[in-house]
This record gives C-alpha cells, structure tokens and sequence, in this order.
C-alpha cells in the first residue's frame, strides 16, 4: 500500500513498523459543540484508511483516537453555559459516538479523554522529560516550549526559519504559520478556570502535549506508525506535537502523518455567521438518509477538496440507490448455469478495486471499479448471463466492497430501521389486507399510500405483504 506522506510531501510504501500491527493515532473531536459534517469528512476518511489498512493491507489495528476535553474552547463553553467542564464535554462525547455509529465509523481501540488522571500524568512525565532535555522554560507559573531549542522544528509545516519569532510566546491553542512561537505546555491557573497539579504547578494542559502524551502512553515507543487529522491541524497542532514527542524522547514521532483536506459548503468555509455548519440532523431534517452522507464524503480523494452541496447529497443518493439495487437484483438470479466470463469480472473488479485503494486511497477510482461491476451485473441479469453458481464469488466482491467503504452494510441496517414503529407498520398492513377482502380497494390504496407517504414501501408476495424503506 503506498500512502501519501505530509512530512515527506510524497507517496511512500507503508507496512507497519512492528508485529503487523498498525499503531495509528487520530486528533479526534474538541467536544465544545456538535462534530459538523467537516469533522466527519475527517473522520469517515480516517475509517476508510482504517479499514483499508485491515481488509486489503491484512494488518491489525491499535488504533487512538482521542477526545479534547480540555482546552480554550471547552473551557470557555463551560463557562458560558455555567456547568462544570466534565459536565459540558461528557454531552457533546455521547453526541459523538452517536453520530460516528450513524455513519458506520467502526469503534477504535481507544478512546481516551485529555482529562483522565492517567493522561494528564502523561502530560506531565513528558513536560518533565522536556525539562531535563533543555526544551522548556517558565514565565508567569506557565510553561513554554523553547522552539529555537530544537533545530528542525517547522518540518512538518515546512516553516522558514527566519520567519519564527524565537523568544515570542503564545498562550491561546490556535495561531497561524506567520506567527510561530514558543507555544505553552502547561498554563497557570488563572481564575475560575479547572486546574490539576500533577508535579509540573497548577494548571491545566495546553491542546498540543495531549495528543503527544496520549498517544505514546496508549501506542507504545516512538516511532508511531500514523498520525492523521484534518488539513488546518498540520500547524500548528502537528507541528508542536512533533516538537513535544521528538525533544522528550529523542526519536521520530510518526512515520507517516496523513491530512485530509476540507469539506467546503456550497463553495465556502463552514461558519456560524453563513449557517451553513451542517450536522447529521441537518442532513436528515432534508430528507437524505446518513448512509448517502457517508457516500458521499467517502466519494472523494483525502487529499482533494470536497464541495458540500445538497444537489450533490442527491447525486449520492441516487449512486448508492443503484448499488443497493443492483444487490437485490442478484436475489432474482434463478438460472443454474455458470458464466465464467461473470467471474472474472467479479475478480478483476475486485482487483482494480484494491489497487485503486492501495494507491493513497483512491477512493474515486476504488467506486468507479464497484460501479463497472454493477454495470457488468446489470447487463448479465438483462441477458441472463449469470447464474447461480456465479453469485458466490459476486457476493464476496461486493462484500470486501462494503468491509472497506462502509455503506452497503449501513444502509442495509437502516433499512432495517423502520422510519415509524413497526407495529404501525404491521397494523396498516392489515388493515390493507382486510379492505382488499372486503374488495373496498379505494381504501387498501389509500392505505398503501399513507405508508408511502411515510416512508414506508408495501410489495407483495407469495408470502404475504412485506415492507421496506422508502
Ligand atoms: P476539532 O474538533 O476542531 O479539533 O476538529 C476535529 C477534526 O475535524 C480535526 O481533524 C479537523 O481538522 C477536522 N475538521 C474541521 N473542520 C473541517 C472541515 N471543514 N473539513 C474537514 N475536516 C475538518
Ligand atoms: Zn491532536
């Protein structure tokens, strides 16, 4: 599998350092506010990487993907709202894990939070270690990284190092490239703000030191094998984190680090004041089912630009309605007779369809081999060219398909979902059933089309009246 490489800015073969075993850490959400539909562009893409890793690279997976629950923006959410800061993030964690289940992101290894006592230990082992290697230094009851202490910083960010400000320091989470600084590590308590003594003073973590103490304490000695995110944590997140890791323990942090690129909305940057910082309620409040979201962020290259826009939810809609299709039509294959012809498709699309992946997952091109074989499917069961015996090695394309993207499986299990209780639904299928005895078919379709209305499909059978989502 060939990865493409932000530190190195090129594509390099990946395998996993150590025991086949993909050590992988992931910046997870800020839990001040609802993830967006940008946060979760990120993080279905990290899935899908997850899942290639496992399903076509064949490696395990230790996979740390975090919760920042302490930080400016926390902090400040808490006290605006006048609840504690545990309080505050434990909704917007449950909020989260909600959301990623929706959308088929698969559980991690671990999930830890900035908070927990054995992570700010963590920290604070680390500020240490920082300490006695000459990187740190305190002003105010603050601590601060030296960036001038540490020759290669700006590798990842590429920084020319006559524009830092050495000297100059930072205490706010978020900067910008034009200004690096000596960032903060550990900030005093100030008023009114949580604060834990761990052996480093009172205070509370900056963001970046919790991502690098989480992820060695939960992924074992540096090197790691990943570290992935979102485009705009390259700096300074990543950057610092780097910086932290490198100057405490002396080696390489991550051999890889991957970045996915931004979701725009109709061609602009999320943003409060243009209302247009969609969540999964958004979504569905339109009428478009999670599993199309989903296809939809996948459906693009990482490290591409998406553009979010509701015609484009429709178009997912309408690819994804095909596939799933496509699969029910194999159900109504009733020929005994083999195509070898079939198999081999089947084969070679489940070849491109790796060899799209493994090439920096191209997810485009990975749809694209799936598509020609719901093409190739389509055109066999119109001239009843594919038969029983073929659907096995048809079935298992599709479904290393669906292990890797995800939403055949999630709409499969919406389906099953139905959109109202059930037992409305089985109360009108009898009702249907018995105004069609009494031959008053006016109300059975009136009753049909209710349901319709609702969501709700009738077909009926042999075996009576069956019912699916709309
Ligand atoms: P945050 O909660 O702000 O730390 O963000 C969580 C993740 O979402 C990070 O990896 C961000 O880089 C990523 N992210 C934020 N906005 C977007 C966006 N518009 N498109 C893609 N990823 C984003
Ligand atoms: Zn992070």
């Amino acid at each position: 599998m060939r990865l493409y490489n932000t530190l190195t800015r090129q594509q390099e073969p990946f395998e996993p350092l150590r025991d086949h075993t993909v050590r992988m850490y992931t910046c997870g959400l800020t839990v001040y506010a609802r993830g967006h539909i940008g946060n979760f562009r990120t993080f279905v893409s990290v899935d899908v990487l997850r899942r290639a890793l496992k399903y076509i690279g064949g490696w395990q997976m230790r996979h740390v993907m975090n919760f920042t629950d302490v930080d400016d923006k926390t902090i400040a959410g808490a006290e605006r709202e006048g609840v504690g800061l545990r309080e505050y993030t434990d909704r917007y964690i449950a909020a989260f894990r909600e959301d990623a289940a929706r959308l088929g992101i698969e559980p991690v290894e671990e999930t830890p939070r900035a908070t927990d006592p054995a992570n700010l230990d963590a920290m604070a082992t680390m500020i240490r270690q920082l300490e006695a290697n000459g990187h740190t230094y305190t002003s105010d009851g603050s601590v601060y990284f030296k960036i001038a202490s540490l020759p290669d910083y700006g590798k990842l960010a590429r920084l020319d190092h006559d524009g830092m400000q050495a000297g100059a320091r930072v205490d706010t989470d978020e900067y910008n490239k034009e200004n690096a600084r000596d960032f903060v590590l550990w900030k005093a308590t100030k008023p009114g703000e949580p604060t834990w003594d761990c052996g480093v003073g009172p205070g509370r973590p900056g963001w970046h030191i919790e991502c690098s103490a989480m992820a060695l304490r939960l992924l074992g000695e540096a090197p790691i094998d990943i570290h992935t995110g979102g485009i705009d944590l390259v700096f300074p997140h990543h950057e610092n984190e780097i910086a932290q890791s490198e100057g405490a323990t002396g080696k390489p942090f991550s051999r890889f680090w991957i970045h996915t690129e931004h979701l725009l909305v109709d061609g602009q940057k999320m943003s409060k004041s243009l209302g247009n910082v969609y969540t999964l309620s958004d979504i569905t409040e339109r009428g478009f089912r999670v599993s199309a979201l989903r296809y939809l962020l996948l459906s693009a290259h990482h490290r591409k630009q998406l553009n979010f826009t509701w015609t484009g939810m429709q178009q997912a809609e309408e690819a994804l309605r095909r596939l799933i299709d496509c699969l029910d039509r194999l159900d109504t294959v009733t020929s005994n007779e083999s195509h070898p012809e079939m198999v081999r498709a089947a084969t070679a699309a489940r070849a491109a369809f790796d060899e799209a992946l493994s090439d920096d997952l191209n997810t485009a091109a990975g749809l694209a081999a799936m598509f020609d074989l719901v093409r190739i499917v389509n055109t066999a069961i119109d001239s009843r060219q594919i038969g029983r015996p073929d659907l096995k090695t048809v079935h298992h394309a599709f479904e290393h398909f669906d292990k890797v993207l995800g939403v055949i499986s999630l709409r499969r299990a919406e389906d099953a979902q139905p959109p109202i209780p059930e037992a409305e639904i089985q109360a009108a299928i009898e009702a249907r059933q018995a105004a069609r005895r009494a031959r008053q078919f006016a109300e059975a379709d009136r009753i049909r089309d209710d349901m319709a209305a609702r969501g709700v499909i009738f077909e009926d059978g042999p075996q009576g009246t069956r019912w699916k989502r709309k």
